[in-house]
């Protein structure tokens, strides 16, 4: 089968090396990290250098070092998963090509919750030969529309692969990375969380013009126009409750973000290549408690 030949190419490892890195916050003494956060260490994912850029030299943002990083076997599996359907639908809807470098702000980071268990990754900017997205630039609240649904696009795809993805509409401290991670359970689209409902109210706004209020409740006028989303883009099912189905409006959704087009008048359809993607590792965690405290970072 087609299917699973993709999926056994989407999950061969990628190259290994040693080392930590942070968004310099310190850890509470008691503190342990459990042995598995750090099982993994590299400097590339799938292939593509991973850098690091936040100095207190001054050169934030200019300077970067290619560096290793650290996060569990499990974890790391998810980021080749991700950053192969990036590579694809970035390419095929965007025409990037030649992705170089990824930049982040750290992944296993000595302190409790999801980074503290090797499972979670900060992003600042994918760069190809040929383009960037650059979260650390505060790309979504631009003035360039292009801009704007790009970052979007980057975002949709992150959230094909993991729960819980903070962008910068959820709150100030992501106002500048993308935070991915795995807790949370099952990804699908949750009506009660506002890094879900922040994320789909821009989506909505910047393909739709749908002038909502991007206040992570998800009202009548969301709920109305996501409705008229799911129509344009033939997105059919229940995304609330079926991965599949939440995987493909993302699909969709990233599609004419990286295309720069209108819900109106989406790219032609595809068959999601991970429609019979199973998630082996799915986390049941406090996040959604640790969401409603404004305790993820
Ligand atoms: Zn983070």
């Amino acid at each position: 089968m087609h299917c699973g030949i993709h999926r056994r190419t989407f999950l061969r490892a990628g190259a290994v090396g040693a080392g930590v890195v942070a968004l310099g916050l310190t850890a509470p003494d008691a503190w342990a990290a459990p042995v598995s956060a750090t099982e993994r260490r590299f400097s590339d994912i799938d292939g593509t250098p991973l850098h690091y850029w936040r100095w207190n030299d001054g050169t934030v943002g200019r300077r970067t070092e290619h560096r290793r990083f650290s996060c569990s076997a499990d974890f790391h599996d998810r980021l080749v998963v991700w950053i192969r359907d990036l590579r694809e639908l970035a390419s095929r809807f965007g025409g990037f090509r030649g992705m170089d470098r990824i930049v982040t702000a750290g992944l296993f980071v000595d302190k409790p919750g999801q980074h503290g268990l090797g499972q979670a990754f900060d992003l600042d900017q994918v760069r190809w030969a040929n383009g960037a997205i650059t979260p650390y630039a505060r790309e979504h609240s631009s003035g360039d529309r292009l801009v704007v649904r790009r970052y979007l696009a980057l975002d949709a795809v992150c959230r094909r692969h993991f729960r819980y993805v903070l962008d910068g509409r959820y709150n100030a401290a992501h106002a500048d990375h993308l935070h991915m991670d795995f807790g949370g359970g099952a990804i699908r689209c949750d009506r009660s969380s506002r890094s879900d409902t922040v994320f789909v109210q821009q989506v909505l706004n910047a393909h739709q013009g749908a002038g909502l209020a991007i206040n992570g409740s998800w009202d009548r006028p969301t709920q109305d126009a996501f409705d008229e989303s799911r129509r344009r883009l033939g997105v059919g099912g229940d995304p609330f409750t079926s991965t599949a189905d939440w995987r493909y409006w993302l699909l969709r959704a990233a599609s004419c973000g990286f295309a720069g087009t209108d819900f109106v008048a989406p790219p032609p359809p595809i068959a999601d290549p991970l429609r019979d993607f199973v998630d082996e590792v799915v986390r049941e965690t406090q996040n959604g408690l640790a969401e409603l405290l404004g305790l993820l970072q």
